[in-house]
């Protein structure tokens, strides 16, 4: 039987504000368990939330940037519910009218080249706090640090057909809030974490099949094992007759199993209702489009920019692209090198630069080897002062603190043999000292060319320009 997978993802990202949505608490993560939790965040009676406007103008960025309307008045509601980790009962969210919603972005698939995926909605919410299980003995803590932190939650459209598709899909989300500055993205610390629902259908059925809900899937992996995983396991129920029931799943990534969490709750479980305290938002078109006017240059247009403006490939591009401060730093490269090849200043950046990068476990902003000295050094290339080899040399060099690229050329004595006549009497000693090899040569067995090759590098320590050996190998031989 053939079988259509189809998914649609909630994706949590948790906004970059200094303050939380509600209250003037720090956001800020790792600090001691409720050390950053005001009376609000604390549900006090009494109290009263005060909309952060950083939060909005974040979450119609996001908008903006995914071909979103954005809804001029929205309103925010209470979603009740009794959890240990939510004091006040209820979590301040959005409902019928959430800020932003019916936008697409388009992901980069094998077949066809690109799928427009929908976005039904983005809303702002409050995260809740977390219960502690391991610190106690026999009990549970709970840390209200994280209660209030601003959320904004993504909703996909059923539109995603495999796992590969949604992971696509939430790599392409990081990328932007990344690019838009509203979100630090970092999954470890949870600011961005997704909820998968799951169905199976037959291949040709018009109606979706029962989903699961796959809950807090926070790495790419995880969403993309966990998928395959539930569809599986959905499939082999259907098979021997069953039927899925629609339910809340845990992804268990050291057993790779999906088990079930709770039955699934409608809407109406939460009593959703206007929250009294809170006014309705309503955004100026005025200030939406002062807030379009300041977005950067998205990821997709950085990258067509980069492949036509550097003629680039669409897989350096694409790599250059993944994040905006490592495109800031090849094009500084590139600019501090103007007479180097833009694809030789791509595959340092990719190649050296970025294992570099993993070796100290730095990022890009902190690279020991700036993008200005990169640039340097690769025009040293360019120019002839250094063949590949001692570049290579050099660079790491300058990143273990050594100096500069002009001071390790100058101390190390590296500045590459480009003297024809010199590299032709180096050439001519090589040759003299292994007449057998020369023999071989001559009778065609060419493959000696490479000794010679190396026979120069070494009576030289690398210095002597490659190209320029090869070539009076060559002359020289053939007289
Ligand atoms: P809820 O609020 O109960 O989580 P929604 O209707 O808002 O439900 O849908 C949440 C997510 O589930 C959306 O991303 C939507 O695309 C996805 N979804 C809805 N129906 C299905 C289905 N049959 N199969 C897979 N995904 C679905
Ligand atoms: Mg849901």
């Amino acid at each position: 039987m053939d079988w259509e997978i189809v998914i649609g993802l909630e994706i949590h990202t948790q906004l970059a504000t200094q303050s939380k949505i509600f209250s003037g608490a720090a956001t800020a993560y790792g600090a001691p368990p409720n050390t950053q939790a005001c009376l609000v965040d604390l549900g006090y009676p009494g109290v009263l939330p005060v909309l952060n406007e950083q939060a909005v103008v974040m979450a119609i960025k996001f908008g903006l940037a995914t071909h979103c309307e954005i809804a001029t008045r929205s309103v925010f509601a209470r979603k009740n519910y009794f959890y240990p980790d939510l004091p006040k009962g209820y979590q301040i969210s959005q409902y019928e009218l959430p800020i932003v919603h019916s936008g697409h972005i388009d992901i980069a698939t094998s077949q066809d080249g690109f799928k427009r995926i929908g976005i039904t909605r983005a809303h702002l919410e409050e995260d809740a706090g977390k219960s502690l299980h391991e610190d106690f003995h026999g009990q549970s803590g709970i840390d209200l640090n994280r209660a209030g932190t601003p959320l904004l939650e993504i909703v996909s459209e059923p539109d995603l057909r495999s796992a590969d598709e949604a992971g696509a899909y939430m790599r392409k989300i990081h990328e932007l809030v990344r690019y838009l500055g509203i979100s630090d993205g970092n999954m470890q610390e949870g600011s961005f974490r997704c909820d998968a629902n799951v169905s199976v259908r037959r291949k040709g059925d018009a109606q979706l099949g029962t989903r699961t809900e796959l809950k807090n899937l926070n790495s790419f992996r995880f969403v993309e094992k966990a998928i395959e995983i539930e569809a599986e396991r959905q499939i082999d129920v259907l098979e021997d007759g069953g039927e899925v029931v629609q339910e809340t799943r845990l992804y268990d990534s050291d057993r790779d199993e999906t088990r079930p969490m709770r039955s699934k709750e409608e809407a109406n479980d939460y009593r959703y209702f206007p929250d009294p305290d809170l006014l309705p938002v309503v955004v100026d078109a005025s200030v939406i489009e002062s807030i379009r006017d300041g977005l950067p240059e998205l990821p997709d247009a950085k990258r067509a920019r980069f492949a036509e403006q550097y003629g680039l490939s669409e897989y350096d591009a694409d790599v250059l692209t993944g994040s905006a401060d490592l495109a800031d730093y090849f094009e500084r490269a590139a600019a501090a090198a103007p007479n180097t090849e833009s694809k030789t200043v791509a595959n340092w950046v990719q190649g050296k630069v970025i294992a570099a990068l993993n070796e100290d476990g730095l990022e890009i902003a902190q690279s020991k080897i700036t993008a200005a000295v990169l640039g340097d050094l690769l025009e040293k290339i360019t120019d002839g002062t250094l063949s590949g080899k001692l570049a290579n040399e050099v660079f790491d060099a300058v990143r273990s603190g050594e100096g500069s690229v002009a001071e390790i050329i100058d101390e190390r004595g590296l500045e590459q043999i480009t003297d024809a006549s010199a590299i032709d009497a180096l050439v001519a000693d090589v040759l003299a000292a292994h007449p057998d090899q020369v023999g071989q040569f001559r009778e065609g067995n060419h493959k000696v060319l490479g000794f010679f090759v190396g026979q120069v590098m070494k009576a030289t320590q690398g210095k002597a320009n490659p190209q320029q050996v090869n070539e009076a190998l060559r002359r020289l031989l053939a007289e």
